[in-house]
């Protein structure tokens, strides 16, 4: 890749062709590993597992690999592994531990070319997109080792009073902590947490999802090339109601990290606590808005919502799926966002030009098919709304990127849908929109076009969201980066009001211990 050329989410275009030299001969290098067997892999030992099951790319139903899963013997024995090194682990102390992790994040660099296109096999996204995920989870492991260097390891003198001796406090890891990451960030959303546990001093169990074994099996052989122990980290690949829910379950695991659905992040907030209070970190699902007031461009802002609604088939948990536009410029805005809706490239994630890849199953599929039957149906269907069957789409997940009308009731403004699909509608008063984009359970993103300074300061002040973008040409609510926008959920989209790759983010992983050490 060209030396300088950093792709972030808000990369807009890379007319760059050492980036794709390299990424074409990480095509070749994919291609080459496909076809073998992933194990579970305890204390550094390699295991059969049991049932494995195969991995289909949903570009066109190649197998990428058969994916071993964890047996209970499998999970305890990596619990009980993980909680025997705790102690030794901490013991090893921050510097060496932000040493290990930087090692990992410099590998997943030299590596990325590889591990994009095995992405792009592996989940379907294009190549911006890949490498994005990739380049992102770099560098969460650096702002995680960052903070800890930072603070140096959170370790505070405190006042002395009385006796003379040493008075502070330090903040510790709490033991076995567990990962369980979902399909569509296999790499940054599986490295981002575990780098914050293990920099922290917590040794991981992690279970990658269903359709996420293979990048989760890489980052695995970046820790071990990287120098971790092999108890400091455990792999379990394996259906979420069988090795998730045995993970979640385990009376040894002290805290958890999930990034998932609501549903089953709220099921595992309910019933992870036993017997005593467990620091339990979900970040959830989105319906994330938009709103475009009449003193918006426009052109930034249909840029910003097509790069939202469509990055990565809406497969996102920032994807932009509610747009309201203030009424005199509904017209145009809809124009413009059909027009350039319709120039989008769908296709094989692996070609240069293409925008739009596969959604991961025949139950996005699915989904994506109700939602247009809804609109086709009560609504109206402005771009868009097909599957596609012939040719080059035959074999694989493909649908159209699609803009829809659908009145103030349609379950479609309320859904998180996780396909291409966004909603427009027209409104009024700035108070209603607002009103609008705050009525859902979700908080995750938002975003928000006007050139006017009171209205920003009005949506600022009210908008329910982790995360919020003004007059975004390069995504309106998708596309933050570690330590530059730190990502995190309000209300039913996150569990703890604090953000990855931000400032409040390590110390989750900790927990205070005051000391007094007297010493007359
Ligand atoms: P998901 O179906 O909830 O699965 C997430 C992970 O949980 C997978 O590893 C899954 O394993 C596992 N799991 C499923 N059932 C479980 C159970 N009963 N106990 C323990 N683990 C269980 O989500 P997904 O489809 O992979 O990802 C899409 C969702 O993630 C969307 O809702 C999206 O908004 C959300 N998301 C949120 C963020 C954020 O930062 N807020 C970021 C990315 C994605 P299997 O794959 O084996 O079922």
């Amino acid at each position: 890749m060209a030396e300088g050329f950093r792709v972030t989410y808000a990369t807009m275009s890379a007319d760059n062709e050492e980036l794709h030299k390299g990424y074409e001969e990480g095509i070749e290098q994919a291609k080459a590993q496909l076809g073998g067997t992933i194990p579970i892999v305890v204390n550094g030992q390699e295991r059969p597992g049991e049932g494995p099951y195969e991995l289909n790319s949903p570009i066109d139903g190649t197998l990428l690999a058969h994916v071993s899963q964890a047996t209970r013997q499998d999970v305890e024995d990596a619990i009980a592994s993980a909680r025997g090194f705790a102690i030794e682990w901490e013991r090893t102390g921050w510097r060496k531990r932000v040493e290990l992790m930087r090692r990992a994040a410099d590998l997943i660099t030299e590596r990325r070319n590889e591990l994009s296109a095995l992405m792009a096999l592996e989940v379907g996204k294009n190549r911006l997109e890949a490498l994005g995920d990739v380049e992102e989870t770099a560098d969460l492991m650096r702002w995680n080792a960052k903070e800890m260097e930072d603070h140096q390891g959170f370790n505070v003198p405190m006042q002395a009073m009385g006796a003379p001796g040493q008075y502070y406090d330090v903040m510790r890891p709490y033991g076995v902590w567990a990962v369980i990451s979902p399909f569509n960030f296999p790499m940054a959303l599986a490295g981002g947490p575990s780098s914050g546990a293990l920099v922290a001093g917590n040794t991981v169990v992690f279970k990658p999802a269903h359709q996420g074994a293979l990048l989760g099996y890489k980052l695995y052989e970046v820790y071990r090339d990287a120098g971790f122990p092999a108890a400091a980290f455990h792999y379990l690949p394996g259906r979420g109601s069988v090795v998730g829910d045995a993970i979640v379950h385990h009376p040894d695991v002290a805290g958890i990290t999930f990034t998932g659905s609501y549903e089953v992040g709220m099921g595992i907030y309910r019933s992870f606590a036993s017997d005593y209070p467990k620091p339990v970190i979900c970040e959830m699902g989105g319906k994330n808005p938009t709103i475009v007031t009449k003193h918006a461009d426009l052109d930034k802002a249909t840029d910003g919502v097509m790069r939202s609604a469509f990055g990565f088939g809406g497969q996102k948990c920032s994807a932009a799926s509610r747009v309201f536009v203030e009424r005199e410029v509904y017209d145009d805005f809809v124009t413009r966002l059909k027009g350039k809706t319709e120039k989008i490239k769908v296709g094989n994630p692996l070609e240069r030009d293409v925008y739009l890849g596969p959604l991961i199953n025949e139950d996005a599929v699915h989904t994506f098919e109700e939602a247009a039957e809804e609109a086709k149906k009560n609504g109206n269907v402005i771009a868009g709304g097909e599957r596609l069957t012939e040719g080059e789409h035959a074999k694989g997940n493909f649908v159209q990127p699609t803009v829809v009308e659908v009145p103030d009731d349609s379950w479609i403004w309320k859904r998180e849908l996780f396909v291409p699909f966004v909603a427009v509608a027209p409104f009024d008063e700035l108070d209603d929109a607002i009103r609008k984009a705050n009525d859902s359970e979700y908080g995750l993103t938002a975003g928000f076009y006007s050139e006017d300074e009171a209205e920003i300061r009005e949506w600022l002040d009210r908008i329910e969201a982790g995360v919020v973008y003004v007059n975004r040409r390069a995504g309106a609510t998708t596309g933050a980066w570690p330590g530059v926008q730190p990502f995190g959920g309000w209300k039913g989209s996150g569990t703890t009001g604090k953000a990855g790759g931000g400032p409040y983010y390590v110390t989750q992983y900790m927990r205070e211990q005051s000391r007094t050490v007297i010493t007359e």
